[in-house]
């Protein structure tokens, strides 16, 4: 393990205390993302527990609450920057064109991947730990080429466009345990950039597209993806055209009503509206994640995690759904921008600024 990945060799504004505990805290969630991988190959129905059932339910609140952590400990995102850590990637810079066709890509390749949970995903462990082998190969290929989280954590991850909408408002900024100096890789910046959301790089069309498909499909998306049974029969073309229907058809629904409302507002509204947007998103997965988790779903097993069906009364259930939909609500739309950045952005390389 190099020295500069324990502290970092470069001058920077965190402690090496800072850092041995961010480090600390990234080794324990890259061995349970390890352990879940080997669960989802070995053992496939703890696997799919774990993975669907527990850590993907958790990332929405989180990615709201307090990104900063889920930047910094990702196992995917440690996995992916190794190259760097070991001084072994050319460290080119994306141009702005390049970063915003990566930036599509993220968001087709998100709302291709996430119905198949239903066709393959959901019930197949070997199917998923092959799809985050190809995720981590993937990332450390491309980072291997360019500058820091430029072309996975802030480009091509699927992830990414969820954590640029929820994230716009998040609760503190901690230290950034990855970059060890700021080489204005992405611009703006995701990680260090306070309130930053979906619409804020209108840098290429490729920016602006990629915002207004998160913004304006998402909501829609997750509302069409929940009315989708996990499917049986994984390998006839009928299944895989139903798991695109209903997301593909509430992904455009919200998306035409938003360019409707977008056409309405003025300049300084449009966070208000991204926000609006981003709240209905966050609260619409919950609303029908947290019933399906506990046993009360509309579909069935499809998604439980314990089922309390026979042991709490059903209104315990709405009274949640209502609670978090309200909360997400306020955390995003009614709490003013508190201007924080998911992360602390690390000292400059020389030379460079904000502006170059
Ligand atoms: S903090 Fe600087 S080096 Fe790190 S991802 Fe952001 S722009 Fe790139």
């Amino acid at each position: 393990m190099p020295s500069s990945y324990l502290s970092f060799k470069t001058p920077n504004q965190f402690s090496p205390k800072t850092i041995l505990e961010w480090r600390i805290a990234q080794l324990v969630f890259w061995l349970i993302g390890v352990t879940i991988l080997t669960c989802l190959l070995f053992y496939p129905t703890l696997g799919i527990t774990l993975f669907w059932n527990i850590l993907i339910p958790v990332a929405p609140a989180l990615f709201v609450v307090g990104l900063g952590i889920w930047r910094n400990v990702c196992p995917l995102a440690t996995t992916v920057l190794i190259p760097h850590h070991y001084g072994i990637s050319k460290k080119r810079i994306l141009s702005p064109t390049e970063s915003g066709i990566l930036n599509v890509m993220a968001v087709l390749l998100l709302f291709i991947i996430v119905p198949l949970r239903h066709a393959i995903f959901n019930s197949s462990g070997l199917a998923t730990g092959l799809l985050i082998i190809s995720m981590a190969l993937t990332g450390m290929v491309l980072s291997l080429f360019f500058e820091w989280k430029s072309a996975w954590c802030s480009g091509l991850c699927p992830v990414h466009p969820v954590e640029k909408l929820y994230g716009g408002n998040t609760s503190t900024s901690f230290p950034n345990a990855h970059c060890h100096q700021c080489m204005n890789c992405v611009k703006p910046c995701p990680d260090s950039t306070p309130n930053i959301h979906p619409e804020s790089s209108y840098k290429t069309r490729y920016h602006k597209l990629s915002g207004l498909l998160i913004t304006g499909g998402l909501p829609g998306f997750i509302w069409g993806w929940f009315h989708v049974p996990d499917e049986k029969n994984s390998a006839s073309v009928h299944t895989f055209i139903s798991v695109y229907l209903w997301p593909l058809m509430g992904l455009f629904s919200t998306l035409i009503l938003y360019m409707i409302l977008k056409s309405f507002i003025r300049q300084e509204q449009k966070r208000f509206l991204v926000s609006v947007f981003a709240a209905a998103g966050v609260s619409c997965y919950y609303w029908y994640r947290i019933p399906a988790l506990l046993g009360f779903g509309y579909e069935g097993n499809d998604g439980l995690l314990v089922n309390l069906r026979n042991i709490i009364p059903e209104w315990m259930i709405t009274f949640c759904i209502i609670a978090t939909t309200t909360f997400f609500f306020y955390w995003l739309v009614v709490r003013n921008p508190n201007k924080k950045s998911w992360v602390i952005r690390p000292t400059f390389a020389k030379g460079l600024s904000i502006k170059k």
